[in-house]
């Protein structure tokens, strides 16, 4: 089956070499602190409110965006992810504002017979079982995009109903609970002993899952197992440290803000990867758009975008916009004599001849379609149009493809010309056939040769452009008197 945890990127070697040192240090850290663990310390308020906060902020972050791979991909994976997350964003701050009950200066909650231990106990097994459950559906087909809301609705909602009656219990006095907290805020041997080891085998069977499923096969597994070392180090150094406010306990509470923060990172260095191959991908598509794939050209549609823009302007500016229209002469024969792959040779050759010859910037050289192409021209006369389609033609009669088996092959090309001075939109149309008309009288009049209108096409058309001057010369003067009249 495929695996469809693969649509995430795979990190780099760096971010390996960060991920291993980062692993040694909680170990080493973890290892050193537990000689100092059971040493008691000061109750700090500050460090409880930047705690909580910090970990609230790390795990709302990173349950939103695994919420967000979740809806790109439809992977439950991500989805129970972010349950995990999710789980934790709602308990910590109610688990940290407990902590404040005993302290004497004031208290941001307070829970007559509840103890924050067991919204901990909550937090510390609820998050791993569900970084488990993760893991264990990973590798199962996406969901159909239409069920992605309905899947939410359902999990999510279960979830908080869960979260909402565990905060209940504790808060609400719900049940009576025992007290897993001394006076001397020493560990009950029933935190100690049987919740707190509890919570350590969660957090290793997370972490086995995670490096067995995952196999840092992609960032977010991998930064995964980083946070379940963390954990599972946070775990045994607070039950080894006995009490809280110890320095094994404030130990703990820093290896949690690195359990915390490890999703979190990847996450956002996977945000800015799928930002970059975003950005890429469309760069892609647009020149897809509007490219012609063999010839490396423009296309028709932009041509068509191009000129249709071209007309607006010319009209405003009145400048006179020309149209070279130009077809390979006898390009089956050329085709079937050859073959088709020498005939592909032979289009890009003239495309290129094209692309030499063109200068200005505002110029657009496009393939029209099979053998013929279009140069666009802005703010050109039609003289200058017929004299650059002249030197084109000698450009592709006089320069001979060159084959890979030194072979020379030459090719000769028929142009047609159009100019006008648009005066409506339509005149895009009429551009493209009347240079149209001109390439088929090229062709009638021998092939290898450039055309221009005939003079009974000019004489009409000056007569149609001077009829719309003075008509324009007359409603501005219409809008001038107007507006002086307001
Ligand atoms: P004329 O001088 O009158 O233009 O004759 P012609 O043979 O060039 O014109 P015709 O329209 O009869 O043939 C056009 C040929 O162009 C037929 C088609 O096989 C070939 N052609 C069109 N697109 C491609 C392409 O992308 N690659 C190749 N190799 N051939 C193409
Ligand atoms: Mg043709
Ligand atoms: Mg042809």
């Amino acid at each position: 089956m495929q695996k469809y945890s693969q649509l995430i990127t795979r990190p780099r070697k760096l971010q390996y070499g960060i991920l291993s040192l980062l692993a040694i240090a909680v170990l080493v850290g973890s290892a050193w602190v537990l000689t100092i663990a059971q040493m008691p310390g000061k109750q700090s308020l500050g460090f409880l409110g930047s705690y909580g906060t910090a970990v609230f902020i790390f795990e709302a972050i990173s349950a939103i965006l695994l919420y967000a791979h979740y809806r790109r991909t439809g992977l439950l994976t991500f989805a129970v992810l972010a349950m995990a997350y999710l789980w934790v964003t709602v308990l910590a701050p109610f688990q940290v504002g407990l902590l404040t009950e005993n302290l004497d200066t004031f208290s941001l909650i307070t829970a007559t017979t509840g103890d924050a231990a067991w919204l901990w106990i909550a937090w510390h097994i609820g998050f791993p079982v569900l970084i488990t459950a993760a893991m264990i559906v990973d590798g199962s087909y996406p969901i159909i995009t239409r069920r992605i809301r309905r899947w939410s609705l359902v999990l999510f909602g279960s979830e908080l109903l869960i979260i909402g009656a565990i905060l209940a219990a504790t808060l609400l006095s719900w049940f009576e609970l025992p007290s897993l907290v001394s006076e001397t805020r020493q560990f009950s041997d029933a935190l100690s002993l049987i919740y707190g080891p509890a919570v350590m085998f969660c957090c290793a069977m997370a972490l086995t899952v995670v490096v067995v499923k995952g196999k840092f096969e992609n960032a977010i597994y991998s930064w995964l197992a980083l946070a379940m070392l963390a954990a599972l180090c946070e775990a045994i150094v607070v039950v080894y440290s006995g009490s809280r406010f110890s320095y094994g306990w404030y130990a703990s509470r820093i290896l949690n803000l690195v359990s915390s923060a490890a999703v979190m990172i990847s996450l956002l260095i996977e945000n800015v990867h799928l930002q970059h191959k975003v950005v890429k991908q469309n760069q892609t598509l647009k020149r897809m758009a509007t490219m012609d794939e063999l010839s490396g050209l423009s296309n028709r549609r932009e041509l068509d975008e191009r000129l249709k823009a071209e007309i607006k302007r010319a009209m405003r500016d009145r400048t006179t916009t020309s149209m070279i229209l130009l077809d390979i002469d006898k390009f089956k024969q050329f085709n079937d004599t050859h073959g088709h792959l020498t005939g592909d040779l032979c289009l890009k050759h003239v495309a290129k001849c094209l692309q030499r010859n063109i200068l200005r910037h505002t110029d657009l050289a496009a393939r029209y379609g099979g053998e013929e192409f279009a140069i666009l021209l802005p703010n050109t006369s039609e003289d200058d149009a017929f004299d650059l389609a002249e030197h084109i033609r000698k450009t592709i009669a006089y320069s001979p493809i060159v084959m890979e088996d030194g072979k020379m092959l030459s090719v000769t090309a028929s142009f047609g010309v159009a100019s006008l001075v648009p005066s409506q939109a339509e005149d895009a149309t009429e551009l493209l056939s009347i240079a149209d008309a001109s390439l088929y009288s090229a062709k009638r009049a021998g092939r290898n040769c450039v055309q221009r209108p005939s003079q009974s096409w000019h004489a009409s058309r000056e007569a149609l452009e001077k009829k719309v001057s003075s008509n324009t010369h007359y409603l501005r003067g219409r809008t001038v008197s107007t507006g002086q009249k307001r």
